[in-house]
């Protein structure tokens, strides 16, 4: 199922959004909406408290009522008005300082659950990557939408019909002319929420770029290489042009939406306009009294004044918002890789028959009708120019990815009917992209295998097998300049990824080539020592390097995404191809080794 085109209207929107808001925090939220509530009793309350202040200073002044009474009645709304501003601040405070912070962890909580569910070819997908772009960023503006139904509902609302009835008995018409006030202004924000929306869908990839541009001229990562090859300006006039767009995209926006708020200032005012001139024209004729004057004109005042803040604040709000929520039910909505418990058997060892697969978005599969049988205990070179489809067929082979046609048994687990977390189990590797984790030594390894107790003697004993040395450098340091520690160089670094693959427990252990910072007879040393540690598991290696693949039991040549050769080190240079003539081009790396 694709989410991508799905479209959610707000209503659709609000009763998905609101049971996650509310199972986030289900005492706040029900505290939220009691305080709302009586936040609105205490607006009704204030206007009928007025008319009664109103009504008794015009009854002293006509020698009706005496001095005594106003002072109740001034107290009273005194009280009312106190109890309102207590509330109203009890209100904001466990709004912004308890409920949202309390339901970002949570919602934050269910992404990161999410995102661990998710197929992770997914990842490959630049659509997925907006779209969870966009769910991380609007996890604030959940809160802040949901916490605005819950006004609409429990504050205004009350306050609404509250006000609404009090007017309906004073003067019927009354309660038309503020409906009518409010509804064109309602109508044009509903429009709003469409262009909002629309805006951030455009506006997530822009955004992406935008970042990605302003890393590469900032971040550690990318500054020594953008400054030496002189790319500044490259990558800085990228990030001015896509920001123009981007800008560009937003003021057209933004100017669509002030047009209707212009609509909606001059429809307030007329509706209000008529209210009052016939409150005045009811005073006047003696069908009301001028208490109730008072009290109705200071009401108005505020219901106008709320309706403002509901309608152009509020609701605008709630429409610059809506766009985010949506993401984040796109993402919650996303389909995710489940599959069937079971226990991996590596005595089976690895099968793909006939596999193909495509990456998403792209037509021409990276590879195409492989059939390949790794036994039990047999290492596999996998050998092959750039692009030959080398990484991805081990993504497939170790179930990471699942084949767009054909099938793969890991273990006798098929990868595409079994659930990835039981496939992955006894799986072990390190790969070209291996991580940095700003982490301790000892975490950088003991992190491939939570499942164990971390034991200092195997992490050092993997390190040593990995050819870590660094006198200096003990197991508890942290490896990383930013926390106060140390870097490590870049052949160190894929020492302690190949560590961190050695310390997994495992029956499939896969190296695709960690070892470029290394130079080939290093390269050939570690695989040797590779070799020997993989004795009696499948292993796959993946190498550009003669000298490490013919360590191994078969050799697999690819080239454009097929397997256009097999053997043993031996066979293959005895034939022409394409591995003899990598043989003959390398063979110098190793004559002194
Ligand atoms: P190298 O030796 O350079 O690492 P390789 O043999 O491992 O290359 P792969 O990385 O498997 O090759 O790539 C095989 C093909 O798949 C290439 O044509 C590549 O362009 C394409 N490809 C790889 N990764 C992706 C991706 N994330 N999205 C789309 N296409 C991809």
């Amino acid at each position: 199922m694709n989410t991508k085109g799905k479209k959610y209207h707000l209503l659709q929107v609000i009763i998905r959004i609101i049971p996650i808001q509310v199972k986030s925090a289900p005492w706040n939220c029900l505290l939220e909406n009691c305080l709302a509530i009586m936040n609105g009793l205490s607006f009704a309350l204030a206007v009928v408290a007025t008319q009664n202040l109103f009504d008794a200073i015009s009854d002293a002044v006509a020698g009706k009522a005496g001095y005594r009474e106003c002072v109740i009645q001034l107290s009273l709304l005194a009280a009312v008005t106190f109890g309102q501003q207590i509330i109203n601040g009890i209100q904001n405070f466990h709004g912004i300082g308890i409920l949202l912070p309390k339901s970002g962890g949570k919602l934050t909580e269910l992404i990161h659950k999410k995102v661990k569910r998710i197929d992770p070819v997914k990842f490959e997908d630049t659509d997925f990557l907006d779209d969870l772009n966009k769910a991380k960023e609007g996890i604030r503006a959940i809160t802040m939408f949901c916490m605005l139904v819950f006004a609409c509902v429990s504050f205004y609302g009350v306050y609404f019909a509250a006000i609404g009835t009090y007017l309906f008995k004073l003067k019927p018409v009354l309660i038309i002319t503020l409906l009518m006030a409010f509804i064109p202004a309602m109508l044009a924000q509903i429009v709003n929420v469409r262009i909002f929306a629309d805006l951030e869908g455009e506006s997530a990839p822009l955004r992406r770029e935008c970042d990605y541009y302003q890393n590469t001229i900032c971040d550690r990562e990318y500054f020594k290489e953008t400054r030496i090859l002189g790319a500044f300006h490259f990558f800085y006039n990228r990030f001015e042009e896509t920001l123009k767009i981007l800008t560009g995209k937003i003021w057209k926006a933004e100017r669509k939406v002030a047009l209707f708020q212009l609509m909606l200032d001059f429809t307030t005012f007329a509706g209000r306009a008529v209210s009052i001139y016939m409150l005045f024209t009811a005073t006047m004729s003696g069908e009301i009294t001028v208490g109730m004057f008072a009290a109705v004109f200071a009401a108005l005042t505020q219901v106008f004044a709320i309706m403002q803040e509901v309608v152009k604040q509020h609701m605008g709000n709630m429409n610059r918002d809506i766009g985010k929520v949506v993401n984040f039910i796109r993402l919650l909505d996303m389909p995710e890789r489940t599959g069937e418990k079971g226990e991996t058997d590596f005595t089976k060892g690895i099968a793909a028959e006939n596999i193909s697969f495509s990456y998403p978005g792209r037509d021409t599969p990276s590879i195409k009708n492989v059939s390949l049988n790794i036994a039990d205990g047999e290492t596999i070179a996998i050998v092959g120019e750039n692009g030959a489809g080398k990484s991805t067929l081990v993504r497939l082979l170790t179930g990471i990815y699942c084949p767009t046609g054909g099938r793969v048994l890991v273990g006798g687990l098929d990868t595409a009917r079994y659930s990835s977390s039981c496939v992955f189990k006894g799986i072990s590797g390190v790969f070209q992209k291996y991580q940095r984790y700003k982490m301790t030594l000892k975490e950088n390894v003991a992190i491939s295998d939570t499942t164990i107790e971390e034991d200092s003697n195997k992490i050092r004993r993997v390190l040593e097998e990995a050819g870590f040395e660094k006198e200096n450098i003990g197991l508890e340091d942290m490896l990383s300049p930013e926390y106060g520690g140390v870097d490590l160089s870049g052949g160190q670094w894929q020492r302690v990824a190949i560590a961190r693959g050695l310390y997994r427990v495992n029956g499939l252990i896969v190296l695709d080539e960690p070892t470029s910072a290394i130079d080939p007879i290093e390269e050939t040393k570690i695989y040797k020592q590779f070799a020997h540690l993989a004795e009696g598991k499948c292993a796959l290696v993946v190498t550009h390097r003669i000298g490490s693949a013919k360590l191994a039991d078969r050799i697999i040549v690819m080239d454009a995404g097929r397997v256009v050769d097999a053997g043993t080190h031996d066979e293959l240079i005895a034939r022409p191809g394409q591995y003899a003539k990598m043989w003959a081009a390398q063979a110098q790396w190793y004559e002194r080794g």
